[in-house]
């Protein structure tokens, strides 16, 4: 006798993990688990949950934490997030065997529906998680699903996608070089390196204890024109519009930068920067990619703005050209004592050498 399978019973199968294109062959399908495995072939998006209109009719809408629990743990169970829990491991063991976190430090967020999120949970190493540590959460942190407790610091990737909606993962840990920069309070230097200005926009959150709403919040009111947060005396976090590599790979990006630029500041010879028209060509890259950058619609002469940067990376282009009135530019650095002394030093042994 053939087999009749119902939609109550794919759930089931999904639920305990199992392959549900492993049916019989002959197995006779019910109208709505057919369209259970059709909505389920068709991929992307967000898995729409099922339910029977009063007048029997089958209706689709996207799934939210209101669903019943049921749903969600077909959800939780299904093989789209079954996927993305590994990869969550596997941005997790990136991030380890690249030192970006320490002791359980680090989380992983991404975005799974409506007012749902996958994230890594509490307490355990990023490099040796495995996807059956993963939690559901709903935008305010409430756990839906998950054997472990997730994430302290859940709120604030969940403020980050509250109010930028276009992301749909976030990343956060403690890699040392970008952390040193977000621990003396300063912003990384612009225009010197390509991949940095196309993919990275960077700001600073100031520091407030983990994990509270006031922390997430300062660092949600960056995120409209920032995609790369650094948070004062604690670490970093990133986001993507794309998926949850992309707001890794916005870690890489960051940390080789600040390593790199550490390295040149430090070779005893002024850095070189690039023109503004040369960033300009780059901001437009950036905007195509639909990065946010606050430099959109910026003068070129406004573009290069290295004041807060020490030791001493100047804008190729003399701040004065831009008339803004103020006189400080990025390269006078008259105010500099310092500086100054250093200029009257190398122009007396020139002068001396010249004589
Ligand atoms: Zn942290």
């Amino acid at each position: 006798m053939k087999q009749v399978i119902s939609v109550r019973d794919l759930e089931e199968m999904v639920k305990n993990g199992k392959d549900i294109r492993a049916l019989p062959v002959d197995a006779l399908l019910t109208p709505s688990a057919r369209d259970f495995l059709r909505d389920r072939e068709s991929g992307d998006g967000y898995q729409p949950a099922r339910a029977t209109s009063s007048d029997g009719a089958v209706v689709t809408k996207p799934i939210t934490s209101r669903n019943s629990k049921a749903e969600l743990d077909a959800y939780f169970n299904s093989s789209k997030i079954q996927a993305l829990k590994h990869q969550i491991c596997d941005i997790g063991r990136r991030l380890w065997q690249r030192a970006y976190v320490d002791g359980n430090g680090g989380n992983i967020a991404v975005r799974v529906g409506e007012d749902i999120a996958l994230c890594t949970p509490t307490l355990v190493s990023k490099g040796f998680m495995k996807p059956e540590d993963m939690c559901f959460v709903d935008l305010e942190g409430t756990q839906l699903c998950g054997g472990k407790k997730r994430t302290s610091e859940i709120l604030m990737h969940l403020q980050i996608m509250k109010r930028q909606p276009r992301a749909v993962a976030t990343v956060h840990c403690h890699p040392p070089y970008a952390t040193g920069f977000a621990v003396a309070g300063v912003e990384p230097p612009t225009c010197m390196i390509p991949e940095f200005e196309v993919f990275s926009s960077v700001a600073i959150a100031p520091y407030r204890t983990p994990g509270t709403p006031e922390m997430g919040k300062l660092v949600a009111d960056l995120v409209d024109e920032h995609n790369t947060i650094l948070m004062a005396n604690h670490g970093v976090v990133t986001w993507s519009h794309n998926d949850v590599e992309d707001a890794y790979f916005k870690m890489e990006i960051l940390e080789a930068y600040c390593r790199t630029i550490l390295v040149a500041s430090q070779l005893g010879k002024p850095v070189n920067t690039m023109t503004p028209t040369q960033l300009q060509d780059l901001l437009k890259i950036k905007q195509s990619l639909g990065i946010p950058d606050p430099r959109y619609g910026l003068k070129e002469c406004e573009l290069c703005d290295n004041d807060g940067w020490r030791p001493g990376v100047t804008c190729a282009l003399p701040g004065s050209v831009c008339g803004n009135g103020n006189g400080q530019t990025a390269s006078s650095s008259a105010s500099d004592p310092e500086t100054e002394a250093l200029v009257q030093a190398i122009t007396d042994q020139i002068m001396a050498r010249n004589s």
